[in-house]
């Protein structure tokens, strides 16, 4: 695949940057070279020589002063090597990528980074682009500013719906949008794996459907998958995108916040090594590598755990948060049956509701939310188009008690009984 016309004129004049080079040149050179080149504290300076972390399972993970120094000093830009060994094995074995020789790994601070940096090297101002809608607001947030034409992408209990990526790439003829650099949509972006906010799985069937799309319009899917682990169906997991890619047209963004902790901030990008490198050299000058401290730690952890100790964690994780998803059902079907709408989220943390007599939930919430002691996020902050009033909100189960859940949906079914009735009672008010 010719990946230059994905790019945009800024990334395109991203070169690499001579200190980093060198860098990574001393990181393989023999040890009697003598480098007189990078500026990097002297590792006598640093103030702590060592280190142990305590795990729940009452194991020690002891980081010893050759691992501390490690940690406390700058890294590679792709990422710190053991790591980047370690995910490459991980993600072969979860998701066997076709052309896994074509493909390059980095590191990033958490998958935002990854989708800001991905983002920012294809969008031009006023590209249409297609995003999965509802949509995680943080991708919003990345590409509001570039101005984009949105074009939404209607999902439903499925994933994303095939007629609707038809429907808004008919303006398009393929042929055209093929070889275009500017003003066509160059890239789908998709949470594939219980969705942020509506906790949909997109099936296999949906999968394949969307990536032969993709192959007709020669669009980059950016597959955003931070909750890839935590699938709740009990069947096998659904090929991700970056399985089905026979092209080398997917980017696809993992995440260990929801894995390991949200604080240590590490993600990684998988995708053609082209766009990587692009990735790279963004990455290199924005900060330079991602904290060495939490991905020696990451790493440390993987070592430690083994793929069987992932295997437990993971299962670990399902179950724990099945019984939140199963808590949270609970409370809904107590207080909100009748009142409103939804499916049973199979991944992820996030229960999405239609609140079936208000019509816009923002105004509810930000109103009077706070009066009744419930807090949600008005679905609006999911559209494309926040303008306009939705009927929807995000319940999240992840981090509170099955006893918060009962009361906050109690609370939210009286804020929606009261809203009702002030909706009924504004027409008569207007109407004398
Ligand atoms: N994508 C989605 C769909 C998310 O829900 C989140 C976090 N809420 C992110 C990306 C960002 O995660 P990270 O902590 O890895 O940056």
């Amino acid at each position: 695949m010719d990946y230059s016309r994905f790019l945009n004129a800024v990334a395109r004049k991203r070169e690499p940057l001579l200190i980093r080079e060198l860098f990574a040149l001393q990181q393989k050179a023999p040890r009697d070279v003598v480098f007189l080149t990078t500026g990097v504290p002297n590792p006598d300076t640093f103030p702590i020589v060592s280190g142990s972390l305590q795990l729940r399972d009452g194991r020690t993970l002891t980081l010893d002063p050759g691992k501390m120094e490690q940690c406390l000093q700058y890294g590679p830009t792709p990422g710190y090597p053991p790591l980047l060994e370690q995910l490459r094995a991980l993600t072969q074995k979860l998701h066997s990528p076709p052309g896994w020789g074509e493909r390059e790994l980095v590191v990033t601070t958490g998958s935002q980074s990854g989708l800001l940096m991905a983002m920012e090297m294809m969008l031009n101002p006023g590209d249409p682009v297609l995003v999965e809608q509802p949509c995680y607001t943080g991708a919003l947030s990345i590409m509001s500013p570039h101005s984009p034409r949105f074009l939404p992408v209607e999902a439903d209990e499925y994933g994303l719906r095939p007629d609707s990526l038809r429907a808004a790439l008919s303006p398009w003829n393929p042929q055209d949008i093929r070889q275009a650099t500017q003003g066509v949509p160059k890239f789908l972006y998709t949470v594939p794996t219980g969705s942020n906010p509506t906790g949909v799985v997109a099936t296999e069937e949906r999968r394949r459907e969307v990536y032969k799309i993709a192959q007709m319009y020669n669009l980059i899917i950016l597959e955003d998958d931070p909750y890839y682990f935590l699938q709740y169906h009990g069947k096998s997991f659904a090929p991700s995108y970056l399985q089905l890619d026979a092209d080398g047209r997917v980017l696809r963004f993992d995440s260990f916040s929801k894995v390991v902790a949200a604080g240590l901030r590490v993600g990684w990008v998988t995708g053609p090594k082209p766009l990587i490198r692009k990735l790279n050299l963004h990455k290199g000058a924005a900060v330079i590598s991602t904290a060495s401290m939490s991905q020696v730690i990451i790493s440390e952890l993987l070592a430690l755990w083994g793929d069987e100790g992932l295997d437990q964690h993971t299962h670990y994780l399902r179950q724990y948060y099945v019984a939140q998803r199963d808590a949270m059902l609970q409370a809904a079907n107590k207080y909100l049956t009748g009142v409103c709408e939804w499916s049973v989220p199979t991944g992820g943390m996030f229960l999405w509701l239609k609140v079936c007599g208000v019509r816009d939930t923002w105004t509810m919430l930000l109103e009077r939310g706070l009066e009744k002691r419930v807090m949600l996020v008005p679905g609006q902050g999911f559209m494309v188009d926040s303008t306009k009033p939705c009927q929807y909100l995000r319940a999240s189960f992840s981090s509170t008690t099955p006893e918060e859940m009962d009361k906050g949906l109690c609370n939210l079914a009286q804020l929606i009984k009261e809203e009702t009735e002030l909706q009924k009672s504004v027409p008569l008010l207007k109407h004398g």
